[in-house]
């Protein structure tokens, strides 16, 4: 069964494999995906492809700040991290840059222990007033699937032209990142000696301070993907940390 869309600006805490105890904040619109990709893999199912073409359902600043600091004054104790996340992408909210402000000075003054973060596919790094703001966080961690721009096509089937240099020249330019990489075999998926071989070359362009490669763990809505069997996830991480990139497999 996919995933249902989170109803609220606040979701959890979870307890997330990559941050530990989080906070999900979700600015995207409660009853709709909003998502300039529709991966093959997309925990929420396609993504409709006029979804950008409306800003309606998008939360007011306001209230996305009253809802997190509601939550953060109910929890016995902070989360490790706040984290943009949500029903898409979050850096599509019309005032990412201002509710990144937002967040990181409610953070200073109710949970000031909390680490602010954002989970990102990556496509609007070169916006630079988007990119200013993802430099703000403490923690980026940030989507790098394909390491070709037949595999950025196929597999993140990008709504808008997105050309795979421009996307690895982006995240290199970010400073700090963390990069995200999910791996998938069968007709539809990224995994195989050439595509890995061409991703690991963007990695090495973009030197993130720590990759996360993981494969399928739920349901998908292709049906021409399959899970990447153990050993061959841990052979990417060793292949990442030969290049003396630090790399984790989940
Ligand atoms: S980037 Fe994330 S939300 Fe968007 S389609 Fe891919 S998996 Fe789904």
């Amino acid at each position: 069964m996919l995933l249902e869309l989170k109803k609220g600006c606040v979701y959890g805490p979870v307890s997330s494999r990559r941050l530990g105890r989080s906070l999900g904040i979700n600015v995207l619109p409660a009853a709709r995906k909003v998502c300039t990709f529709d991966c093959q893999y997309c925990q929420y199912g396609w993504t409709r492809r006029d979804c950008l073409a409306s800003a309606d359902g998008f939360a007011a600043v306001a209230t996305v700040l009253c809802e997190v600091e509601a939550t953060l004054r109910r929890l016995p104790d902070p989360p490790a991290f706040l984290t943009f996340s949500g029903n898409g992408e979050p850096t599509l909210h019309p005032a990412f840059p201002r509710l990144v402000d937002s967040v990181i000075a409610l953070r200073d003054r109710v949970a000031p222990t909390a680490r602010t973060a954002i989970l990102s596919n990556s496509t609007r790094v070169g916006d630079p007033a988007v990119r200013a703001a993802l430099r703000r966080l403490d923690a980026r961690i940030m989507k790098l699937d394909a390491g070709s721009q037949a595999a950025l096509d196929g597999f993140n089937q990008p709504l808008e032209p997105l050309a795979i240099d421009e996307l690895v020249e982006g995240l290199g330019d970010l400073g700090e990142v963390t990069l995200q990489a999910l791996f998938a075999g069968g007709p539809a998926g990224n995994h195989g000696p050439d595509h890995i071989a061409a991703w690991l070359t963007c990695v090495e362009r973009i030197r993130p301070v720590a990759v996360q490669v993981y494969t399928l763990d739920r349901d998908v809505p292709s049906r021409h993907l399959a899970p990447v069997p153990r050993p061959d996830l841990d052979a990417i991480a060793a292949a990442l940390e030969a290049r003396g990139l630090a790399a984790t497999a989940f």
